[in-house]
């Protein structure tokens, strides 16, 4: 990658998990991974050895397969171990949460049993902000926040359905039942809703198909030791070609 091309500039947002960074062209960004992790609602803080490096890899991996499966996203390329590049977008404020397999809030919540295999994909809005702690909230909330039109939650329902799908195959695939996870949707220039953020064990429920045993940030949320082992062996199943 020559270095004319893209060169980070300025910071222009720091999260939990990531960095973004300008470049010298205005409609594309760098997304750098970190390795710190944070939980319920930042009140858990470390970080896990080597994340970074491997979120940025499995993110990428399955952008690449979202996209060549017909997904728009804002994923443009790997720029080194840690950095992808991606298109600017502004970021629609909405977590939008797809459920396959009962866990977590469902359980405590609404009474399912943990593992508990839903009748339909389960698709959830949470706020997302930090200061008001993510609260669950409905369509009708996100039209009168006026955080996303009509037309737009449409359209990122129906994606966000189609996302699953394909995830679910692809997890399948590799020996991995893929319990619940969160997608973030972005504007981009020319008004499309396109997939943002990162799809990685961060943000999934990833479960092996044979053992049950969890592969992702609960071994981290939960202190089940093992963590950096599992978001590797994640990484070594994401490589698998089919
Ligand atoms: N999730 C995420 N970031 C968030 C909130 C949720 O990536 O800020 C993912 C999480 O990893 C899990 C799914 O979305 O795969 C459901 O998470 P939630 O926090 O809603 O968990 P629950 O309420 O089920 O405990």
């Amino acid at each position: 990658m020559p270095n004319f091309v893209k060169m980070k500039k300025e910071l222009l947002y720091e999260g939990k998990a990531k960095r973004i960074w300008s470049t010298d062209d205005h409609s594309l960004v760098i997304q750098e991974f970190k390795d710190d992790a944070t939980a319920f609602n930042g009140l858990k803080k470390d970080q896990i050895k080597n994340k970074g490096v491997l979120n940025t890899g499995i993110s990428s991996a399955i952008f690449e397969y979202l996209i060549a499966h017909g997904i728009p996203t804002h994923f443009v390329k790997a720029l080194s171990e840690n950095e992808m590049l991606v298109k600017r977008v502004e970021i629609i404020k909405v977590e939008v949460v797809i459920r396959n397999i009962a866990a977590g809030s469902l359980v405590k919540k609404f009474g399912f049993a943990e593992g508990e295999e839903l009748k339909f994909p389960l698709v959830e809005y949470y706020l997302k902000s930090d200061e008001l702690g993510d609260p669950l909230f409905s369509l009708e909330h996100i039209l009168t926040l006026e955080l996303a039109t009509k037309d737009e939650m449409e359209k990122i329902h129906s994606l966000a359905l189609k996302i699953n799908e394909l995830m679910q195959k692809f997890w399948f695939d590799r020996g991995i039942d893929l319990v619940d996870f969160k997608l973030e949707f972005g504007r981009a220039a020319n008004g499309e809703i396109i997939l943002a953020d990162e799809i990685s064990p961060d943000t999934c429920r990833l479960w092996d198909l044979h053992t049950g045993e969890k592969m992702d940030k609960d071994r981290f949320r939960f202190d089940m030791g093992k963590v950096e082992e599992a978001y590797a062996e994640i990484s070594r199943r994401v490589k698998i070609h089919n």
